[in-house]
């Protein structure tokens, strides 16, 4: 995005910042001709305006961030006073900075840009679904296959290309993984992992490392994934010799561990991403996808959009992907020449 990185503040800031501004315009507005020059107070005048506009529309999107987090890091919230619709996202630099999310979905014949969108969002979970249906608006039907990286494969995509028709191509997400570092977070030490409990399906109960017995406490229902929950006892627990490596944390209750069930469309895709020729086909997704992306970067030098506002990035964002596309046909008619057209005698 074109805001710059300290122009991010809190809505304290920015009210106060609004009525300076509101201040300012009253103020030019009111002097007279003979204090300045037409042109220069009209030129005052204009700048402050627009200041109160960005202002107002900064404490617009406080609001808006307000109704998207749900009332949760209320203090935390800032907003740029200069391009109030960026959002700070994380780069692939791994630094964050003002930005906005463009979303470009890519043909995989000939890497031509099928569709493209800007959202304020910083992550690309819920982004899959309004893709395709850009796709869907620009060519009257979905694409049969969608093929992505891990930032897309959520269990709600899963399911959603699932019933769409689509097939849907995608690293799987290792759990293990995630759960690996929530244990170090936590000082929970490998040999305690939840791995290392031992589930019986007949009496419906774990065992944990120092044979302690773990039970049935309850189900956690998330929109598509149930997970069971099992508990140790409290006195089990509390005097084990090796609680400081089990569950450090826990200090009224015994340790629990979690038993999930993937749903069959889940399961299905994690099966279909082992197969050679899923991974033959998620082996092209980056030379397809990125192409455009290095082009518009690289060769057009598009790395921080001109202007300012959700509205012009997204078409400073549909000119670079139209260019692209131009690049792309010229290339494509040079390598297949037309026809020669023959003429009866
Ligand atoms: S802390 Fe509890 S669950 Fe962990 S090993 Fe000891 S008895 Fe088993």
């Amino acid at each position: 995005a074109h805001a710059a990185q300290d122009s991010f503040r809190r809505k304290e800031r920015v009210e106060q910042g609004l009525k300076q501004a509101r201040e300012q315009v009253a103020a030019v507005e009111a002097m007279s001709e003979e204090e300045t020059s037409r042109r220069i107070s009209k030129a005052r005048s204009r700048a402050q305006r627009e200041r109160q506009q960005r202002l107002e529309q900064a404490l617009e999107e406080f609001e808006k961030l307000a109704e998207e987090g749900g009332g949760k890091d209320k203090e935390n919230r800032r907003v740029s006073t200069t391009d109030p619709q960026a959002r700070v996202m994380k780069q692939a630099d791994g630094g964050f900075a003002p930005s906005y999310n463009v979303q470009i979905n890519t043909d995989a014949a000939n890497a031509v840009v099928v569709a493209v969108g800007v959202v304020q969002a910083g992550n690309d979970f819920e982004q899959l679904e309004p893709g395709i249906d850009r796709v869907e608006q620009n060519f009257g039907k979905t694409p049969d296959q969608a093929v992505t990286d891990g930032g897309f494969v959520s269990r709600d995509n899963i399911v959603a290309m699932k019933e769409r028709g689509i097939e849907f191509i995608g690293p799987c997400g290792d759990d293990a993984g995630k759960g690996k570092s929530s244990y170090e977070g936590r000082g929970v030490s490998a040999q305690y992992h939840s791995s290392q409990f031992v589930y019986d399906a007949e009496s419906d109960s774990y065992r944990c490392p120092q044979g302690k017995t773990l039970s049935y406490e309850g189900k956690e229902q998330r929109h598509t994934q149930v997970s069971y929950r099992y508990r140790a006892q409290r006195s089990d627990c509390q005097g084990c010799p090796v609680k400081s490596q089990c569950c450090p944390g826990n200090r009224v209750t015994g340790r629990s561990v979690h038993r999930s069930e993937e749903i069959a469309e889940v399961a299905e895709f994690r099966h279909k991403m082992q197969s050679e020729q899923a991974r033959e086909i998620y082996r092209h997704r980056a030379q397809v996808a990125e192409t455009p992306n290095l082009w518009i970067k690289a060769k057009f030098g598009l790395r921080q959009f001109s202007v300012r506002g959700w509205s012009k990035v997204g078409m400073e964002a549909l000119w670079a992907c139209l260019t692209y596309n131009i690049r792309v046909w010229i290339r494509l008619r040079w390598r297949q020449p037309a026809a020669v057209a023959t003429v009866p005698a």
